[in-house]
This record gives structure tokens, C-alpha cells and sequence, in this order.
């Protein structure tokens, strides 16, 4: 007897589509059998790691065959002083998608409404609707989150909102008057994800640290990562700030040794390491005007981003222009997946990397 296993999935699983990640590079080497690629696709940092990190890494292999610190006390008390928070506020995460994952089952049950922006980050839905929740996407305003329907949208079935800011793919971001007036106009029973994966790379003193919120908005978890302007995409680490209360309810649910030892490590020593943070910010805003200058020169439009990455119209369907790319070796993020299907998401690399991308897609393009 045959059994239809799609079938016994649960119905949010039934239709989910799993998440598409950038390629690697490893596999477009296998594909076209070409070397010196350039990703510049799943915003990663282009610095590579930390030298404190890595001698943080090395030191650690001793003790490679004990398990972790289930509850992360170095890194959370560096984290608290950083912050400004109780260590008890503050939830580790083997990246926050972990954590994210980790907040959508603690709340979540299959009657809940999610909100969510169109063009928010995928993991958003992607995590809820496993647990079977109902997401509710909310048209976007100029590419952003458009907060006032976002606040329409909630009805008494509503039990979370995720906001990213800046948000990803499209790199607009919500100024601190209007995220604090939307705050404070959310019923306090519904919990609000804001996740500034980005915030490092934003110099602009208009966008706000939620995290300065928490003592006012006892429903808001901030979710912040290493992967990105910190360098450490490979080690899967990031972590929540929110309610000592809420931390507690996450902790429940948390694997117990969700995040490894080489992690906490690289974490606490490239927090120590501002020289790193510092350079991976100016890398960034130069990198970001070499795009924006090739998009004029190409007379391409392009969505204004203050995160480490540029989502570019190509004005045309982007499918035959990314692979167009892969094959010059560069490879990009095609916004297929999120209903962009005209847009490029290009991730901001060292400068040499940016002028591939450049001479590549100025040869594609005349
Ligand atoms: C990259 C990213 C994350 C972080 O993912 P990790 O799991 O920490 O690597 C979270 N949110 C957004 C919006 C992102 O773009």
C-alpha cells in the first residue's frame, strides 16, 4: 500500500515553498567549470572574517568535542553591556532565522493572522505558515512597509507582525517616528518582530535602534544577526532582544545547544574588534556609490537601500541577465521568488568585485 505523504503534511507544510538561497560558489564552479567568481547574492560580508575571529575559532578546537554553553553567558553579558539590556533579555539563535523560526513557535498556532509587508524578508512567511498560521501580506508603499495598512490589516485573529528595517530585498527603511507611532498604536497582545538584520551598515540618525524601545513596548522583540556587517554568515549565529518575559517563553522552546561554541567565540571576538565593524561600514557606502553610479551610467533604476545591498530594475524580465551573469561569473540574486521578476538584488563586495559585476553588466546590457 502507497501512502500520499504530501497528504499527511501539515497543510501549511503542504504548500510551502522552501527558501531559495543564493547560489555558491562552489556550484557554479561545478556547472560551467569556471573559477574566479565573484558573489556578490546572499549579502555577505565581503571582508571575510576577522582575524580576532579567527584566532577566537582556533582557540576553541580544543574544546571541540564538549558541547556548547547552552546558555551563551559570555557572549549575552558582552551583548547586555553593549545594549544596554538584562542578559535575561536576550535569546541566542544559530543565525536569526533560528530565532525567528524559534518566536514563530513559541506564538504561533494554525487560526493566527501573521502581517507581514510585500517584499518582506521570505523567512517571515516561510516560518509561519509551517506552523499552519495564516499570513496576511500587506501591499507595500514605494517598495517599503507601509505601516498604516499594516495597522488596517489587523483584525482580532491577528497574533504577530514582522517588520524588517531596513528591510531585505528591497533595502527601504522606516524612520523612527514612524515605527515608534505605529508601536504605539499595536495592542499590546499582538507581538512585533522587528528585525534589524542590517542595522549596523545605517548611518542615516533618522533610522531608529528599536532596542532603546523595549522598556516601552513590552510586545516587541528586536532580532539582530552576526551574518552580515559582522562577518560571520558561515557560523550561523544571531540573537533576539525583547521582554525578559518573552525571553524566558523562547528559551522554552530553543534547542539547547542551538548555537556552537566556535559561534559564541567568533561573536564575542569580533564585537571586540571595531577596527572590522568600522571597515565593513566604509566598504559598504563606497561599494554602494560605485553601484549607484554604474546604474546611471546604464540608466538603470534602482530602489535606494541603506542596507549592503542594491536591488537594481533592469527594466526587462532579470531571469536571462542573471544567467547571462553567472556565465561572465558573477553571481547575483534574481527577485523571482519575491514577485520582482524585473530586479536584480546585487550584494555590495570589495571594490575589485564591484567592477566585475560592473564590466559585466555594462557588456550584457550594450
Ligand atoms: C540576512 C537576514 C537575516 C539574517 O539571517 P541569519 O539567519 O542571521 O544569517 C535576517 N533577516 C533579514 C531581513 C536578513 O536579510
Amino acid at each position: 500500500m502507497s501512502c500520499d505523504y504530501v497528504a499527511l503534511a501539515n497543510p501549511g507544510v503542504q504548500t510551502l515553498q522552501p527558501y531559495l538561497a543564493g547560489k555558491p560558489v562552489s556550484e557554479l564552479e561545478r556547472e560551467l567549470g569556471i573559477s574566479q567568481i565573484v558573489k556578490l547574492a546572499s549579502n555577505e560580508n565581503p571582508l571575510g572574517l576577522s582575524q580576532q575571529v579567527k584566532l577566537a575559532i582556533d582557540k576553541e578546537i580544543s574544546q571541540g568535542s564538549r558541547y556548547p554553553d547552552s546558555n551563551g553567558h559570555y557572549l549575552k553579558s558582552v551583548l547586555s553591556e553593549r545594549h544596554n539590556v538584562a542578559a535575561g533579555q536576550i535569546t541566542l539563535g544559530n543565525g536569526s532565522n533560528d530565532v525567528l523560526e524559534i518566536i514563530a513557535r513559541t506564538f504561533l498556532l494554525p487560526d493566527h493572522e501573521v502581517i507581514f509587508s510585500q517584499y518582506a524578508f521570505c523567512v517571515y512567511p516561510l516560518v509561519s505558515q509551517a506552523i499552519g498560521a495564516r499570513l496576511i501580506e500587506v501591499p507595500a508603499k514605494n517598495w517599503g512597509n507601509d505601516l498604516n495598512a499594516i495597522f488596517q490589516a489587523i483584525t482580532d485573529k491577528t497574533k504577530m507582525i514582522f517588520i524588517a528595517n531596513p528591510n531585505n530585498p528591497t533595502g527601504t527603511w522606516l524612520t523612527d517616528k514612524e515605527l515608534k507611532s505605529f508601536l504605539v498604536k499595536v495592542p499590546s497582545h499582538i507581538i512585533v518582530v522587528v528585525d534589524e538584520a542590517y542595522s549596523e551598515y545605517v548611518i542615516d540618525g533618522s533610522i531608529p535602534n528599536s532596542v532603546e524601545w523595549l522598556s516601552d513596548f513590552e510586545n516587541l522583540i528586536v532580532t539582530r544577526t552576526f551574518s552580515k556587517a559582522y562577518g560571520l554568515a558561515s557560523l550561523r549565529i544571531g540573537y533576539s532582544i525583547s521582554s525578559e518575559i518573552i525571553c524566558g517563553l523562547l528559551n522554552r522552546v530553543r534547542q539547547p545547544f542551538n548555537v556552537n561554541s566556535f559561534a559564541l567565540a567568533a561573536a564575542i571576538a569580533v564585537l571586540d574588534d571595531e577596527q572590522y565593524l568600522q571597515q565593513s561600514i566604509s566598504v559598504n557606502q563606497q561599494g554602494m556609490q560605485q553601484l549607484i553610479e554604474s546604474c546611471k551610467q546604464l540608466d538603470l533604476s534602482f530602489i535606494a537601500s541603506v542596507g549592503n545591498f542594491l536591488s537594481i530594475d533592469m527594466g526587462v524580465n532579470a531571469q536571462p541577465i542573471y544567467q547571462k551573469l553567472l556565465h561572465k561569473g558573477v553571481i547575483v540574486r534574481p527577485l523571482a521568488n519575491y514577485k520582482m521578476p524585473n530586479h536584480l538584488r546585487v550584494s555590495i563586495g570589495l571594490s575589485l568585485e564591484n567592477k566585475k559585476y560592473i564590466s559585466a553588466i555594462t557588456e550584457i546590457l550594450n
